[in-house]
């Protein structure tokens, strides 16, 4: 039995979350969250939350912040805070949209402004969750809305002997399961995504690590590395093309 994860929140509404994440370590598609919130307490357990599902996870405490993040940085998913000290979540909604952002947005929204919800779907958003809610129904969400945003509907991607399941983020190699760290399982996610193309190194580290993570200047070689290892003999090769990126290949 796994451990579940507790992540209690000292905060005067008492705001608890609770994961009992069956895949801890392990995101079940990769991918980078933005969360705005500017409740400092709730915002650091979501974010211990999103990391421990294997995402790659900023925050922004304001609008005009998320609205520069969003500008500069690669996300896949918003979540999004209403109740924010400068302009409302609705505004910054509104302007992502406006802009022409189809970044997949998750509205969170106090339960007793039942309207929210309606007003924040009409404007654009993907789905709500009412505070305060329950961790497991946050990562449901936004897997679903993940899964959305690939636009990949089948979960499980075949590269000659290698299979990747990234509902349940596993992967194996003629039937072996690999044992992938949260990192490595990032780097495999993409580059199965785009099996048989090149992805360049920035983009890879962009959608792999986020702001504040501490990224020296071999990280990914490392993960690759380890990758190639786990794939051998059996799987498919990761190339370095010099001065272009990576490429996941069947042999
Ligand atoms: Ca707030």
């Amino acid at each position: 039995m796994r451990e579940r994860l507790v992540a209690r929140l000292s905060h005067p509404r008492n705001y608890v979350i609770r994961s009992a994440c069956s895949c801890e370590g392990k995101g079940a598609t990769m991918a980078r969250i933005l969360l705005v919130e500017d409740d400092a307490a709730l915002a650091r357990g979501i974010v211990a939350l999103l990391k421990a599902a294997g995402y790659a996870a900023d925050t922004a405490k304001n609008g005009e912040e998320a609205l520069f993040l969003v500008d500069s940085e690669p996300f896949n998913l918003i979540i999004l805070d209403i109740g924010l000290p400068d302009i409302s979540g609705f505004d910054v909604l509104k302007r992502l949209r406006a802009r022409g952002c189809k970044i997949p947005l998750l509205v969170l929204t106090a339960r007793d402004h039942v309207t929210d919800r309606v007003k924040g779907l009409d404007l654009g958003a993907d789905d709500y969750l009412l505070k305060p809610f329950d961790a497991d129904e946050l990562a449901a969400r936004a897997r679903a809305l993940l899964r959305r945003d690939h636009g990949d509907p089948s979960p499980v991607v075949v590269i000659g002997n290698l299979m990747v399941d990234r509902v349940h983020a596993s992967a194996e190699v003629c039937g072996r399961p690999l044992q992938l760290r949260p990192r490595e399982w990032a780097v495999l996610d993409r580059l199965a995504a785009k099996a048989g193309e090149v992805i360049t190194k920035e983009r890879l580290i962009s959608e792999v690590f986020s702001y504040d993570d501490a990224v020296g200047p071999n990280a990914l070689e490392v993960h690759i590395a380890r990758l190639r290892k786990k794939l051998e003999p059996d799987g498919p090769t990761i190339k370095t093309l010099r001065g272009l990126g990576y490429m996941l290949k069947a042999e």
